[in-house]
């Protein structure tokens, strides 16, 4: 037999993100000839558009293959700084931009960053499963900030701020939001960022990431936007969901100058630099044409209807309009099923992967992450399969 070897005792802190093992289920059900209609994994179905795969292609033939700066080349570190501009109207120096291996490390730095024994940090729960792992594993205190299906899964700024203590170091916003498809209100934001104008040692991590990924004519309203924390602001955002590049592995972070060198000290620590041919696709993504970005929400806008009017009419599921991002949280617990049970049995026996509310934190319970990214078609049949099962 062989001995357990002695490990970093944080690791066993340490969560997952469940949708990577729904995905990779799936997989298996449909290399063994099943049948499966994939909602679970959170990625366009849509292809990169051809300018950008072009742009990389060029990249390689022109012999960009080697090792860039960490932080990323300068060109494209100046064109998010552009994009920044011509979106929220914000002055972003490039010098405060890091550009990484998607976005995802930002927030595994930004945690590393403020969180330790002794501290907290505020979540979104449910939400985004990697802000809670990595709170855990750094040893700080996980504080939910709670998101009702009542409110459109936005928080309450007063609630929120009856929380902060001065023990708190970091608070994480993510609108719209994974895995809920809620919008924060601004009224919201304002109350919020007013409130925390008296924590002035509190940095603020806003996820950006699907801030192109509102409908009905809402308008994303970034953390950017709010000049008396931009001092201890950070925010992500990438290229994963609004260009169809989440194999590209590519993504930014905003830092406050004072935060930026550990960030780029991690970066160095970890992987060095970003894919260099992925750096050159997202100088092409930012800097040309955008229509596949527009025609992309059309598609979602047009599945997010045709799921919601689906679910809803599924007896003992319910599901609120989703505002933002490309995912809808049906309340199932009339069902009787917990989350884990009805995502487990549709994926056996119906043909459907979704992932458990639960996977998205404990107040997830009674809920189901679908992701629509998949053709209108496929998102119709799943409703179809769900109601059978169910029935
Ligand atoms: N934040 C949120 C809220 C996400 O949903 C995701 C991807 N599922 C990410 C960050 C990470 O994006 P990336 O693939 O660029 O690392």
């Amino acid at each position: 037999m062989q001995n357990r070897l002695q490990v970093n005792s944080a690791l066993e802190r340490l969560g997952t993100e469940t949708a990577f093992e729904v995905l990779a289920r799936a997989e298996a059900l449909a290399a063994e000839g099943k049948d499966v209609i994939n909602l679970g994994i959170g990625q366009p179905d849509f292809k990169t558009p051809p300018h950008v795969v072009e742009a990389a292609m060029k990249a390689l033939r022109d012999g960009a293959h080697g090792y860039t700066p960490a932080a990323g080349i300068p060109a494209l570190r100046q064109s998010v700084s552009e994009d920044l501009f011509k979106r929220h109207n914000a002055n972003v120096d490039p010098s405060q931009i890091l550009i990484t291996p998607g976005a995802k490390p930002i927030m595994y730095f930004a945690i590393t960053i403020m969180g330790e024994p002794g501290t907290e940090i505020m979540y979104p729960n449910p939400g985004f499963p990697i802000y809670e792992s990595m709170i855990e594993y750094t040893g700080a205190k996980a504080v939910p900030i709670e998101l009702k299906e009542d409110a459109g899964f936005a928080f309450d700024a007063d609630t929120v701020l009856a929380q902060v203590n001065e023990n708190t170091r970091l608070i994480i916003i993510n609108s719209p939001a994974n895995p809920t498809g809620g919008v924060v209100p601004k009224a919201t934001l304002d109350k919020l960022v007013e409130g925390l104008e008296k924590f002035p040692n509190l940095v603020i991590l806003s996820d950006e990431i699907y801030s192109q990924m509102l409908y009905d004519g809402e308008i994303h309203v970034s953390l950017l936007d709010y000049e008396s924390i931009r001092d201890r602001l950070i925010v992500i955002d990438g290229w994963s969901k609004t260009y169809a590049m989440t194999g590209w592995r590519l993504g930014y972070g905003v830092w406050p100058t004072t935060l930026f060198d550990y960030a780029e000290r991690l970066a160095v620590n970890s992987y060095s630099c970003p894919n260099a041919a992925s750096q050159h696709a997202g100088i092409a993504a930012l800097t040309g044409p955008q229509d596949q970005v527009g025609e992309m929400l059309e598609a979602f806008d047009t599945r997010r209807k045709a799921v919601v009017e689906g679910l809803n009419q599924i007896p003992n599921i319910t599901c609120v309009m989703p505002k933002g991002a490309f995912y809808a949280f049906p309340n199932i617990s009339a069902t009787r099923l917990n989350a884990r049970e009805l995502q487990q049995g549709l994926l056996e026996e119906a043909g459907v992967a979704l992932v458990a509310g639960t996977s998205f934190g404990a107040l997830g319970e009674g809920y189901l992450r679908v992701s629509y990214a998949n053709s209108l078609e496929n998102v119709e049949e799943s409703i179809r399969r769900i109601a059978k099962y169910l029935s």
